[in-house]
Protein backbone atom coordinates (compact mmCIF):
# COMPACT_ATOMS: atom_id res chain seq x y z
CA UNK A 1 0.00 0.00 0.00
CA UNK A 2 2.94 2.43 1.06
CA UNK A 3 6.19 2.82 -0.89
CA UNK A 4 9.08 1.45 1.00
CA UNK A 5 10.92 4.15 3.06
CA UNK A 6 14.84 3.63 3.39
CA UNK A 7 14.95 4.04 7.40
CA UNK A 8 18.83 5.38 6.97
CA UNK A 9 17.93 9.02 5.83
CA UNK A 10 20.94 10.63 4.50
CA UNK A 11 20.06 14.42 5.97
CA UNK A 12 23.00 16.15 4.63
CA UNK A 13 22.71 14.27 1.05
CA UNK A 14 18.60 15.09 1.07
CA UNK A 15 19.75 19.08 1.21
CA UNK A 16 22.31 19.15 -0.87
CA UNK A 17 19.48 17.35 -3.35
CA UNK A 18 17.04 20.26 -2.32
CA UNK A 19 19.96 23.24 -3.08
CA UNK A 20 21.02 21.96 -6.66
CA UNK A 21 17.25 22.16 -7.22
CA UNK A 22 17.24 25.51 -6.42
CA UNK A 23 19.63 26.30 -8.00
CA UNK A 24 19.15 24.76 -11.17
CA UNK A 25 15.48 26.39 -11.03
CA UNK A 26 16.58 30.01 -10.35
CA UNK A 27 14.70 29.97 -7.45
CA UNK A 28 17.01 32.46 -5.12
CA UNK A 29 17.23 34.94 -7.67
CA UNK A 30 12.83 34.16 -8.31
CA UNK A 31 12.24 34.71 -4.60
CA UNK A 32 14.29 37.83 -3.91
CA UNK A 33 12.65 39.54 -7.49
CA UNK A 34 9.56 38.53 -6.33
CA UNK A 35 8.62 42.02 -4.66
CA UNK A 36 10.20 43.95 -6.73
CA UNK A 37 7.82 46.04 -7.09
CA UNK A 38 6.10 46.40 -4.14
CA UNK A 39 6.07 49.83 -2.55
CA UNK A 40 6.40 48.67 1.28
CA UNK A 41 9.99 48.60 1.90
CA UNK A 42 11.70 47.02 4.80
CA UNK A 43 15.44 47.42 5.25
CA UNK A 44 17.72 45.01 7.11
CA UNK A 45 21.22 46.21 7.60
CA UNK A 46 23.17 43.34 8.67
CA UNK A 47 25.98 43.69 11.14
CA UNK A 48 29.06 42.32 8.84
CA UNK A 49 30.43 39.14 10.22
CA UNK A 50 34.32 39.30 10.80
CA UNK A 51 35.86 37.78 7.41
CA UNK A 52 39.15 36.49 9.64
CA UNK A 53 38.11 32.76 10.42
CA UNK A 54 35.40 30.31 8.99
CA UNK A 55 31.85 30.72 10.61
CA UNK A 56 31.10 28.86 13.38
CA UNK A 57 28.12 27.64 14.52
CA UNK A 58 27.42 30.29 16.95
CA UNK A 59 27.62 32.68 13.70
CA UNK A 60 25.44 30.03 11.91
CA UNK A 61 22.45 30.13 14.72
CA UNK A 62 23.14 33.88 14.66
CA UNK A 63 22.35 34.14 10.65
CA UNK A 64 19.33 31.74 10.73
CA UNK A 65 17.81 34.21 12.73
CA UNK A 66 18.07 36.96 10.33
CA UNK A 67 17.39 34.89 7.55
CA UNK A 68 14.42 34.28 9.12
CA UNK A 69 13.04 37.66 9.70
CA UNK A 70 13.95 38.56 6.54
CA UNK A 71 11.87 35.64 4.70
CA UNK A 72 8.99 36.74 7.01
CA UNK A 73 8.84 39.96 5.39
CA UNK A 74 9.32 38.51 2.34
CA UNK A 75 6.48 36.63 2.50
CA UNK A 76 4.51 40.23 3.53
CA UNK A 77 5.32 41.62 0.43
CA UNK A 78 7.95 43.70 1.27
CA UNK A 79 11.10 45.09 -1.26
CA UNK A 80 14.59 44.07 0.48
CA UNK A 81 18.17 44.63 -0.44
CA UNK A 82 19.28 40.77 0.90
CA UNK A 83 22.40 42.08 0.93
CA UNK A 84 25.29 40.53 2.90
CA UNK A 85 28.49 42.08 5.09
CA UNK A 86 31.66 41.50 5.50
CA UNK A 87 34.20 43.38 8.42
CA UNK A 88 37.06 43.40 7.33
CA UNK A 89 39.43 45.87 9.03
CA UNK A 90 41.34 46.31 12.16
CA UNK A 91 43.37 44.57 14.92
CA UNK A 92 41.58 41.25 14.53
CA UNK A 93 42.76 40.51 11.30
CA UNK A 94 46.30 41.79 12.09
CA UNK A 95 46.58 39.33 15.06
CA UNK A 96 45.38 36.54 12.71
CA UNK A 97 47.84 36.97 10.34
CA UNK A 98 51.19 37.94 12.83
CA UNK A 99 50.04 33.67 13.99
CA UNK A 100 49.80 32.73 10.64
CA UNK A 101 53.33 34.21 10.08
CA UNK A 102 54.71 33.17 13.45
CA UNK A 103 55.17 36.67 14.34
CA UNK A 104 55.48 37.83 17.84
CA UNK A 105 55.12 41.56 17.83
CA UNK A 106 55.17 44.65 15.99
CA UNK A 107 58.56 44.83 15.85
CA UNK A 108 58.22 41.62 13.20
CA UNK A 109 55.92 43.29 11.17
CA UNK A 110 57.83 46.27 10.10
CA UNK A 111 60.60 43.88 9.37
CA UNK A 112 58.16 41.87 7.68
CA UNK A 113 57.44 45.31 5.67
CA UNK A 114 54.17 46.72 6.27
CA UNK A 115 53.20 46.67 2.48
CA UNK A 116 53.36 43.33 2.05
CA UNK A 117 51.85 42.81 5.55
CA UNK A 118 48.51 44.88 4.73
CA UNK A 119 48.44 42.37 1.26
CA UNK A 120 48.72 39.53 3.33
CA UNK A 121 45.58 40.67 5.60
CA UNK A 122 43.68 41.59 2.51
CA UNK A 123 44.06 38.38 1.17
CA UNK A 124 42.91 36.62 4.56
CA UNK A 125 39.82 38.78 4.43
CA UNK A 126 39.37 37.36 0.38
CA UNK A 127 39.89 33.93 1.37
CA UNK A 128 37.34 33.98 4.53
CA UNK A 129 34.52 35.71 2.48
CA UNK A 130 34.30 33.18 0.30
CA UNK A 131 34.42 30.64 2.87
CA UNK A 132 32.07 32.39 4.93
CA UNK A 133 29.98 32.78 1.42
CA UNK A 134 29.94 28.93 0.44
CA UNK A 135 28.47 28.33 4.13
CA UNK A 136 25.81 30.96 4.28
CA UNK A 137 24.81 29.38 0.96
CA UNK A 138 24.86 25.74 2.46
CA UNK A 139 22.82 26.90 5.07
CA UNK A 140 20.21 28.07 3.12
CA UNK A 141 20.42 31.75 3.28
CA UNK A 142 19.60 33.68 0.44
CA UNK A 143 21.17 37.15 -0.28
CA UNK A 144 22.77 38.61 -3.57
CA UNK A 145 26.38 37.23 -2.47
CA UNK A 146 28.10 39.66 -5.14
CA UNK A 147 26.64 42.45 -3.89
CA UNK A 148 28.22 41.52 -0.01
CA UNK A 149 29.76 44.66 1.14
CA UNK A 150 33.13 45.05 2.87
CA UNK A 151 33.76 47.36 5.56
CA UNK A 152 38.03 47.32 3.43
CA UNK A 153 36.68 48.59 0.69
CA UNK A 154 37.45 52.23 -0.66
CA UNK A 155 33.82 53.10 -0.36
CA UNK A 156 33.57 52.50 3.24
CA UNK A 157 36.89 54.35 4.37
CA UNK A 158 36.25 57.53 2.17
CA UNK A 159 32.77 57.70 3.95
CA UNK A 160 34.80 57.37 7.03
CA UNK A 161 37.29 60.56 5.87
CA UNK A 162 34.06 62.64 5.06
CA UNK A 163 32.89 61.78 8.39
CA UNK A 164 36.25 62.48 10.22
CA UNK A 165 36.24 66.06 8.33
CA UNK A 166 32.78 67.16 9.45
CA UNK A 167 33.85 66.32 12.86
CA UNK A 168 36.61 68.61 12.39
CA UNK A 169 34.67 71.09 11.00
CA UNK A 170 32.58 70.90 14.01
CA UNK A 171 35.65 71.24 16.18
CA UNK A 172 34.86 67.64 17.70
CA UNK A 173 38.87 66.23 16.76
CA UNK A 174 41.51 66.72 19.00
CA UNK A 175 44.87 65.15 20.15
CA UNK A 176 45.08 64.42 23.55
CA UNK A 177 47.31 63.07 26.45
CA UNK A 178 45.59 60.31 28.63
CA UNK A 179 46.23 57.46 30.63
CA UNK A 180 44.73 54.53 28.29
CA UNK A 181 44.06 50.91 28.59
CA UNK A 182 47.05 49.28 26.53
CA UNK A 183 47.49 45.73 25.26
CA UNK A 184 51.05 45.49 25.39
CA UNK A 185 51.42 42.09 23.12
CA UNK A 186 49.27 44.05 20.19
CA UNK A 187 51.02 47.18 21.10
CA UNK A 188 48.08 49.59 20.90
CA UNK A 189 45.71 51.44 23.32
CA UNK A 190 41.94 50.11 23.30
CA UNK A 191 39.11 52.55 23.70
CA UNK A 192 36.16 52.02 26.50
CA UNK A 193 34.07 50.33 23.82
CA UNK A 194 36.84 47.49 23.44
CA UNK A 195 36.79 46.29 26.71
CA UNK A 196 33.27 47.26 27.80
CA UNK A 197 31.81 44.16 27.00
CA UNK A 198 33.63 41.13 27.23
CA UNK A 199 37.33 42.25 27.93
CA UNK A 200 36.86 41.76 31.83
CA UNK A 201 37.81 38.51 33.57
CA UNK A 202 38.07 37.10 36.78
CA UNK A 203 42.25 37.62 37.46
CA UNK A 204 44.56 36.83 40.28
CA UNK A 205 46.67 39.46 41.39
CA UNK A 206 49.17 39.98 44.37
CA UNK A 207 47.65 42.22 46.55
CA UNK A 208 50.37 43.88 47.82
CA UNK A 209 50.83 46.40 50.91
CA UNK A 210 53.82 48.65 51.13
CA UNK A 211 54.88 50.91 53.89
CA UNK A 212 55.32 54.58 52.72
CA UNK A 213 58.11 56.30 55.71
CA UNK A 214 56.72 59.34 56.73
CA UNK A 215 59.24 62.27 55.96
CA UNK A 216 59.92 65.21 59.06
CA UNK A 217 59.49 68.97 57.73
CA UNK A 218 63.25 68.65 57.03
CA UNK A 219 62.93 65.66 54.88
CA UNK A 220 64.61 63.36 56.97
CA UNK A 221 62.88 60.08 57.86
CA UNK A 222 60.69 59.97 61.31
CA UNK A 223 61.52 56.64 62.98
CA UNK A 224 59.58 53.66 62.31
CA UNK A 225 56.81 55.99 61.35
CA UNK A 226 54.34 54.92 57.95
CA UNK A 227 51.49 55.38 55.89
CA UNK A 228 50.24 51.72 54.17
CA UNK A 229 49.67 51.53 51.31
CA UNK A 230 48.30 48.82 48.64
CA UNK A 231 47.74 48.02 45.18
CA UNK A 232 47.50 45.42 42.71
CA UNK A 233 50.20 46.65 40.41
CA UNK A 234 53.33 46.34 42.00
CA UNK A 235 55.18 47.87 38.55
CA UNK A 236 53.03 51.18 39.26
CA UNK A 237 54.97 51.84 42.43
CA UNK A 238 57.86 53.06 40.48
CA UNK A 239 56.15 55.80 38.98
CA UNK A 240 54.13 56.50 42.57
CA UNK A 241 53.68 60.77 42.79
CA UNK A 242 51.87 61.10 45.51
CA UNK A 243 49.26 59.03 47.95
CA UNK A 244 45.71 59.96 48.95
CA UNK A 245 43.27 59.67 51.90
CA UNK A 246 39.80 60.70 52.01
CA UNK A 247 39.30 63.79 54.26
CA UNK A 248 36.14 62.65 56.16
CA UNK A 249 36.98 58.92 56.96
CA UNK A 250 38.32 58.19 60.33
CA UNK A 251 41.64 56.85 60.03
CA UNK A 252 44.09 55.17 62.98
CA UNK A 253 48.38 54.78 64.10
CA UNK A 254 49.05 51.22 65.14
CA UNK A 255 51.76 50.23 66.74
CA UNK A 256 53.02 46.55 65.48
CA UNK A 257 56.15 45.18 66.70
CA UNK A 258 58.11 48.57 67.06
CA UNK A 259 56.67 50.49 63.92
CA UNK A 260 53.87 52.73 63.26
CA UNK A 261 51.48 52.61 60.81
CA UNK A 262 48.41 54.95 59.65
CA UNK A 263 45.35 53.26 57.85
CA UNK A 264 42.30 53.74 57.49
CA UNK A 265 40.40 52.45 60.81
CA UNK A 266 38.20 50.46 58.92
CA UNK A 267 40.94 48.12 57.84
CA UNK A 268 42.30 47.13 60.29
CA UNK A 269 41.88 43.46 59.72
CA UNK A 270 44.64 43.81 57.02
CA UNK A 271 46.67 43.87 59.80
CA UNK A 272 48.53 40.65 60.57
CA UNK A 273 49.38 39.63 64.11
CA UNK A 274 48.95 41.38 67.21
CA UNK A 275 49.06 45.39 67.33
CA UNK A 276 47.90 48.32 69.27
CA UNK A 277 45.83 51.76 68.40
CA UNK A 278 47.80 54.41 68.97
CA UNK A 279 45.75 57.18 68.14
CA UNK A 280 42.79 58.10 66.27
CA UNK A 281 42.19 61.47 63.22
CA UNK A 282 40.28 62.23 60.55
CA UNK A 283 41.79 61.78 56.76
CA UNK A 284 42.32 65.30 57.16
CA UNK A 285 44.68 65.13 59.11
CA UNK A 286 46.93 63.42 57.13
CA UNK A 287 46.58 65.45 54.64
CA UNK A 288 50.57 67.35 53.59
CA UNK A 289 52.29 64.78 55.20
CA UNK A 290 55.42 64.47 53.00
CA UNK A 291 56.74 60.31 52.42
CA UNK A 292 59.39 58.57 51.18
CA UNK A 293 58.40 57.38 47.99
CA UNK A 294 58.97 53.48 47.25
CA UNK A 295 61.63 53.66 44.36
CA UNK A 296 63.19 57.16 45.59
CA UNK A 297 66.40 56.45 44.27
CA UNK A 298 65.40 55.78 40.56
CA UNK A 299 66.67 58.53 38.24
CA UNK A 300 63.13 59.29 37.19
CA UNK A 301 61.66 60.21 40.85
CA UNK A 302 65.03 62.44 41.51
CA UNK A 303 63.97 65.60 43.22
CA UNK A 304 60.08 64.40 43.60
CA UNK A 305 58.50 65.90 46.48
CA UNK A 306 55.65 62.70 47.50
CA UNK A 307 52.48 63.92 49.62
CA UNK A 308 49.58 62.83 51.13
CA UNK A 309 46.72 64.33 49.03
CA UNK A 310 43.03 64.53 49.64
CA UNK A 311 40.97 62.81 47.20
CA UNK A 312 36.89 62.00 47.47
CA UNK A 313 37.31 58.67 45.53
CA UNK A 314 39.34 57.21 48.61
CA UNK A 315 37.00 54.64 50.14
CA UNK A 316 36.59 51.74 52.44
CA UNK A 317 35.86 48.96 50.23
CA UNK A 318 39.65 47.78 49.86
CA UNK A 319 43.52 48.18 50.68
CA UNK A 320 44.11 50.34 53.40
CA UNK A 321 42.19 53.72 52.80
CA UNK A 322 45.33 55.16 51.67
CA UNK A 323 45.60 55.33 47.70
CA UNK A 324 48.78 55.13 45.90
CA UNK A 325 48.77 57.34 43.08
CA UNK A 326 50.87 56.92 40.02
CA UNK A 327 49.40 59.30 37.33
CA UNK A 328 51.62 57.78 34.37
CA UNK A 329 49.70 54.66 34.86
CA UNK A 330 46.38 54.90 36.61
CA UNK A 331 43.61 56.94 35.03
CA UNK A 332 42.27 58.01 37.63
CA UNK A 333 45.39 58.67 39.04
CA UNK A 334 45.89 61.10 35.89
CA UNK A 335 42.91 62.72 36.48
CA UNK A 336 44.08 63.66 40.14
CA UNK A 337 47.38 64.33 39.42
CA UNK A 338 46.06 66.91 36.91
CA UNK A 339 43.79 68.74 39.18
CA UNK A 340 47.32 69.00 42.00
CA UNK A 341 49.42 69.88 38.96
CA UNK A 342 51.63 66.60 39.47
CA UNK A 343 53.80 65.79 36.27
CA UNK A 344 53.16 62.04 35.46
CA UNK A 345 56.39 59.21 35.53
CA UNK A 346 55.05 57.42 32.68
CA UNK A 347 57.22 53.90 33.16
CA UNK A 348 56.10 51.88 30.18
CA UNK A 349 57.08 51.62 26.18
CA UNK A 350 54.68 50.48 23.76
CA UNK A 351 55.66 47.24 23.98
CA UNK A 352 55.29 47.22 28.01
CA UNK A 353 59.31 47.73 28.89
CA UNK A 354 60.48 49.94 31.36
CA UNK A 355 61.77 53.03 29.43
CA UNK A 356 65.17 54.90 30.25
CA UNK A 357 65.36 56.20 33.96
CA UNK A 358 64.38 53.27 35.38
CA UNK A 359 67.94 52.18 36.37
CA UNK A 360 67.69 48.29 37.13
CA UNK A 361 64.01 48.22 35.74
CA UNK A 362 64.94 49.98 32.47
CA UNK A 363 64.20 47.23 29.13
CA UNK A 364 62.46 44.71 31.57
CA UNK A 365 58.76 43.79 30.49
CA UNK A 366 55.86 44.65 32.88
CA UNK A 367 54.80 41.14 33.02
CA UNK A 368 57.98 40.16 34.55
CA UNK A 369 58.62 42.78 37.29
CA UNK A 370 56.56 41.56 40.20
CA UNK A 371 59.18 39.40 41.96
CA UNK A 372 61.94 41.72 41.65
CA UNK A 373 59.61 44.57 42.89
CA UNK A 374 59.15 42.55 45.82
CA UNK A 375 62.96 41.62 46.27
CA UNK A 376 63.90 45.42 45.63
CA UNK A 377 61.04 46.84 48.35
CA UNK A 378 62.08 43.80 51.07
CA UNK A 379 65.97 45.35 51.47
CA UNK A 380 64.48 49.00 51.43
CA UNK A 381 62.45 47.48 54.66
CA UNK A 382 59.01 48.67 53.25
CA UNK A 383 57.01 45.61 52.06
CA UNK A 384 54.79 44.88 54.38
CA UNK A 385 53.07 41.65 52.85
CA UNK A 386 51.38 40.23 49.56
CA UNK A 387 47.96 38.50 49.19
CA UNK A 388 46.62 36.49 46.45
CA UNK A 389 43.63 39.30 45.57
CA UNK A 390 40.92 37.65 42.73
CA UNK A 391 39.29 40.70 40.83
CA UNK A 392 37.48 41.38 37.22
CA UNK A 393 40.68 42.94 35.41
CA UNK A 394 40.73 44.33 31.68
CA UNK A 395 42.22 42.23 29.26
CA UNK A 396 42.98 42.50 25.23
CA UNK A 397 39.76 40.80 23.52
CA UNK A 398 42.07 39.91 20.78
CA UNK A 399 45.01 38.26 21.81
CA UNK A 400 43.83 37.65 25.61
CA UNK A 401 47.00 39.52 27.24
CA UNK A 402 46.58 41.67 30.64
CA UNK A 403 46.24 44.90 29.47
CA UNK A 404 48.03 47.93 31.48
CA UNK A 405 47.21 51.50 31.62
CA UNK A 406 49.81 53.68 29.92
CA UNK A 407 50.54 57.80 29.16
CA UNK A 408 49.58 58.18 25.78
CA UNK A 409 49.42 60.66 22.92
CA UNK A 410 46.32 59.64 20.78
CA UNK A 411 43.58 61.14 18.51
CA UNK A 412 39.77 61.64 20.31
CA UNK A 413 36.66 62.52 19.48
CA UNK A 414 34.66 64.68 21.70
CA UNK A 415 32.03 63.45 23.51
CA UNK A 416 30.64 66.31 25.47
CA UNK A 417 29.21 68.40 22.42
CA UNK A 418 27.55 65.22 21.25
CA UNK A 419 26.42 63.23 24.24
CA UNK A 420 22.94 65.38 23.78
CA UNK A 421 21.90 64.75 20.85
CA UNK A 422 23.39 61.73 20.52
CA UNK A 423 20.97 61.01 23.47
CA UNK A 424 18.05 62.66 21.25
CA UNK A 425 18.47 60.16 18.72
CA UNK A 426 18.77 56.87 20.89
CA UNK A 427 15.29 57.95 22.37
CA UNK A 428 13.53 58.00 19.12
CA UNK A 429 14.07 54.01 18.37
CA UNK A 430 12.17 51.64 19.51
CA UNK A 431 14.38 49.23 20.78
CA UNK A 432 13.27 45.54 21.42
CA UNK A 433 13.99 44.26 24.17
CA UNK A 434 13.25 47.90 25.87
CA UNK A 435 15.64 47.91 28.32
CA UNK A 436 18.07 48.18 25.16
CA UNK A 437 17.52 51.91 25.29
CA UNK A 438 18.12 52.33 29.15
CA UNK A 439 21.89 50.78 29.02
CA UNK A 440 22.71 52.39 25.25
CA UNK A 441 21.79 55.94 27.54
CA UNK A 442 23.83 54.92 30.51
CA UNK A 443 26.60 54.33 28.31
CA UNK A 444 26.50 57.70 26.09
CA UNK A 445 26.07 59.44 29.73
CA UNK A 446 29.36 58.01 31.08
CA UNK A 447 31.73 57.33 27.93
CA UNK A 448 34.77 59.48 27.88
CA UNK A 449 36.45 60.77 24.81
CA UNK A 450 36.18 58.12 21.89
CA UNK A 451 39.75 57.40 21.05
CA UNK A 452 40.20 56.30 17.52
CA UNK A 453 44.05 56.38 17.11
CA UNK A 454 45.62 53.28 16.86
CA UNK A 455 49.52 52.71 16.74
CA UNK A 456 48.97 49.56 14.27
CA UNK A 457 48.99 49.12 10.78
CA UNK A 458 45.61 47.65 9.14
CA UNK A 459 43.09 49.43 9.56
CA UNK A 460 41.43 52.73 8.47
CA UNK A 461 44.04 55.24 7.73
CA UNK A 462 43.29 58.20 9.83
CA UNK A 463 43.42 61.18 7.31
CA UNK A 464 45.01 63.84 9.60
CA UNK A 465 47.78 65.74 8.47
CA UNK A 466 50.11 67.53 11.08
CA UNK A 467 51.83 70.79 10.71
CA UNK A 468 55.04 71.64 12.77
CA UNK A 469 52.89 74.49 14.56
CA UNK A 470 50.85 71.86 16.03
CA UNK A 471 47.81 72.20 14.04
CA UNK A 472 46.81 69.62 11.62
CA UNK A 473 44.26 69.36 9.06
CA UNK A 474 41.70 66.25 8.21
CA UNK A 475 41.64 65.39 4.40
CA UNK A 476 38.11 64.26 3.72
CA UNK A 477 38.22 62.57 0.19
CA UNK A 478 40.49 61.02 -2.18
ZN1 LIG B 1 46.31 42.28 22.53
Amino acid sequence: MFQSVNSKVDFPELENEILNWWEENNIPDKYMSKNENSDKRYSFIDGPITANNPMGVHHAWGRSYKDLFARFRTMQGYKQRYQNGFDGQGLWIEVEVEKELGFQSKTDIEKFGVGKFVTKCKERVQKFADIITSQSIRLAQWNHWDNSYHTMSDENNYTIWHFLKTCQERDLIYQGTDVMPWCPRCSTGLSEHEIVTEGYIETDHPGLFVKFPILDSGSKRTPNESILIWTTTPWTLSSNCAAAVNEDMDYVKVEQDGEFYYLAKSRLNILKGEHEIVSHMKGKDLVGLKYQGPFDELPVQKDRDHRVLAWDEVSEGEGTGIVHIAPGAGKEDFALGKREGIEPIAPLNDLGDFIEGFDWLTGLNVYDVNDKIYESLKSKNVFYRVEKYTHRYPHCWRCGSELVFRLVNEWFIKMDPLRESLARVTQNINWVPEFGMKRELDWLKNMDDWMISKKRYYGLALPIWEFEDGSFYVVGSK
